[in-house]
C-alpha cells in the first residue's frame, strides 16, 4: 500500500521491516486459547509479524501442533570447566536443553574451578560459542565485595550460596552478607541465591534417606537464610533458587522479589523416593509439602520453574547416602514433565508458560518468552497425544541416570533457535549457535517485574 501523506506535519516516516524469511504455521496460545496462527520470521530469527494469515515467504506448516516460546532456565550447572573425566560440560548440558525446549540458561558457578574471578570468567565466556548449542548466560559466584565491582562489567549474574555447596565457594560470613547485597544492587545485575542457614542445620547422626536429609536440612534453615537476604537493599534484582515451602515463596513474593520452584520440589517428595537418588540441596520434603507447593504453582503464585540440573555420575549416587553428592540432571525432563501436567488437565499450558518462559524472560529484561514482534523466534511445536515413556536410556545425559524413570513426558517434537530448527521429530539436529547472553541493563537498577504479579498470557 502506498504511504499517504497524513496531513500532520513532521510525521516521521514509517520505519521499514526486515522482510519476513520464513513463516511458521500452527496454533499459538492466545489470551488463555489455543487459536490458528501464522508467524512470520525474519533472516535474523526475530518474529516480524504474527497474523491468521501471512504471505511471500516460504511456510512450515505444523497444522494441529501447538507453537510455544521456548522456555527460559534460570538454573542449570553444565559443570563447565571440570576437570578431565567430569559428566557434564556447555556441549552435553545444550544438547540435552534444545531437546527439552530450553533455549536459553543461566549456567551456575561452582564449577572447578569456580567462576569466582574475571581470568576465569573471561575463560568461561571464550568456551560457550565453541561448545554451547543454545544461549547461555554465565554467572560468577560471590565470594568477596572487592571482587563484585571486577565482575560486573563481563558477568551475566551473581550466584550467592550461604550454605556449602558442590564445589569450592565457602559461603560468606553473616556480618558480610549486607554489604555484598548493595554492591551487587548497584551493579543492576541479577543475583540469584541458595538460600539455606547452616546455623539451622541439625546436627546429629549421618542421614541415610531422603527423609532423614529434610529433617537435617529443614524448612526452617530457609527461611532463615531468607530473612537476611530479605533486609537486602529494595532495588536489589533478586532471584531466590529452589524455594520448597508456602511459606518462603510468600516471604519472597511480599518483599518482591522473584523466586523458582523445581520440578523435583514439586513432584518427587520423601515418600516418593528413597535412596541417594533423592538427595537434593535444599532437601526433597514430606508428600503433604509437596502438595502444598505443586497447589500453588498450579494457582500460578510460583513465578519461575527452574531445573536446578545438577548431574552427578551414577557411581557417586549409589553409594551410602550420607556420602553421596546432592543434586539430580532435569534439564531435558523438566518441560517434558510439566506439559504432561498440562495433559493430564492438572495445570493450565498459560501458567506452565507463564512460569518456564515468559518470567524468566522478564526477569532478565531479553526478548523470549512471547510469539509476538521484536522476540527471538524461539519456538518449541508441541503435540499432546505424543507421549514418551522417560527412561535414562532414551535421555540424552551422559550422567546415565534420571529420578524421573518410567514416567510419561510430552517432548518437543520440534524446536527452533531464532528460526533454525535444532530439533526434528524429538531428535536433535543443531548447530553450535548459543550465543553468550548478557541480561538487559536498566539505566537505574529497579526491581525485576517478574514476580507473582507477573503478566497474563498476552
Ligand atoms: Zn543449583
Amino acid at each position: 500500500m502506498p504511504a499517504r501523506p497524513r496531513g500532520r506535519i513532521g510525521r516521521p516516516p514509517p520505519v521499514e521491516e526486515p522482510p519476513v524469511e520464513r513463516i511458521y504455521a500452527g496454533r499459538i496460545l492466545r489470551r488463555g486459547r489455543i487459536t490458528p496462527a501464522e508467524i512470520g520470521v525474519d533472516g535474523d530469527g526475530i518474529i516480524r509479524r504474527v497474523a491468521k494469515d501471512l504471505k511471500g515467504a516460504p511456510r512450515q506448516d505444523f497444522g494441529e501442533g501447538i507453537l510455544l516460546p521456548s522456555g527460559v532456565d534460570l538454573h542449570v550447572h553444565f559443570r563447565d570447566p571440570s576437570p578431565p573425566g567430569a559428566v557434564e560440560d556447555l556441549s552435553t548440558g545444550t544438547v540435552q536443553a534444545a531437546l527439552g525446549g530450553i533455549a536459553a540458561v543461566v549456567d551456575m558457578p561452582n564449577t572447578d574451578p569456580p567462576i569466582t574471578t574475571l581470568a576465569r570468567l573471561e575463560e568461561k565466556i571464550a568456551r560457550i560459542p565453541a561448545r554451547a548449542f543454545v544461549d547461555v548466560l554465565p554467572y560468577a559466584a560471590v565470594t568477596t565485595r572487592e571482587r563484585i565491582p571486577l565482575l560486573a562489567p563481563r558477568a551475566a549474574g551473581f550466584k550467592l550460596y550461604l550454605s556449602p555447596t558442590t564445589g569450592d565457594i565457602p559461603p560468606p560470613a553473616g556480618e558480610e552478607v549486607p554489604g555484598l547485597l548493595t554492591e551487587i544492587a548497584g551493579t543492576g545485575l541479577p543475583l540469584h541465591v541458595h538460600a539455606e542457614d547452616p546455623s539451622s542445620f541439625a546436627q546429629g547422626k549421618a542421614p541415610r534417606e531422603p527423609r532423614e536429609w529434610d529433617l537435617a536440612r529443614p524448612p526452617e534453615s530457609e527461611e532463615s537464610a531468607l530473612r537476611g537476604i530479605l533486609k537486602g537493599p529494595d532495588h536489589l534484582r533478586l532471584h531466590v533458587a529452589h524455594v520448597t515451602t508456602t511459606k518462603a515463596a510468600q516471604m519472597v513474593r511480599e518483599w518482591g522479589g522473584s523466586f523458582e520452584a523445581t520440578p523435583h520440589h514439586l513432584l518427587l517428595s520423601t515418600s516418593r523416593i528413597r535412596n541417594a537418588m533423592g538427595k537434593v540441596n535444599p532437601p526433597l520434603r514430606t508428600e503433604e509439602r509437596r502438595r502444598e507447593l505443586w497447589e500453588e504453582f498450579r494457582a500460578g503464585k510460583i513465578p519461575v520453574l527452574a531445573s536446578d540440573h545438577a548431574p552427578h555420575p551414577l557411581g557417586e549416587k549409589e553409594t551410602r547416602f550420607d556420602l553421596a553428592p546432592a543434586g539430580v540432571p532435569g534439564v531435558e525432563t523438566m518441560l517434558p514433565l510439566l506439559l504432561e501436567r498440562v495433559r493430564a488437565g492438572e495445570i493450565e499450558l498459560g501458567t506452565l508458560w507463564r512460569a518456564a518462559s515468559r518470567r524468566p524472560g522478564l526477569f532478565l529484561g531479553l526478548p523470549w518468552g512471547r510469539i509476538a514482534p521484536g522476540y527471538e523466534a524461539n519456538l518449541l511445536v508441541v503435540d499432546f497425544r505424543q507421549r514418551r515413556r522417560i527412561s535414562a536410556r532414551s535421555l540424552h545425559a551422559p550422567c546415565g541416570w534420571t529420578p524421573y524413570e518410567g514416567w510419561e513426558g510430552i517432548f518437543p517434537v520440534e524446536h527452533h533457535l531464532r528460526g533454525e530448527r535444532i530439533v526434528e521429530d524429538g531428535e536433535f539436529v543443531g548447530r553450535r549457535r548459543g550465543r553468550v547472553r548478557r541480561p538487559f541493563e536498566p539505566e537505574s537498577p529497579r526491581r525485576p517485574p517478574a514476580a507473582a504479579q507477573g503478566p497474563r498470557d498476552r
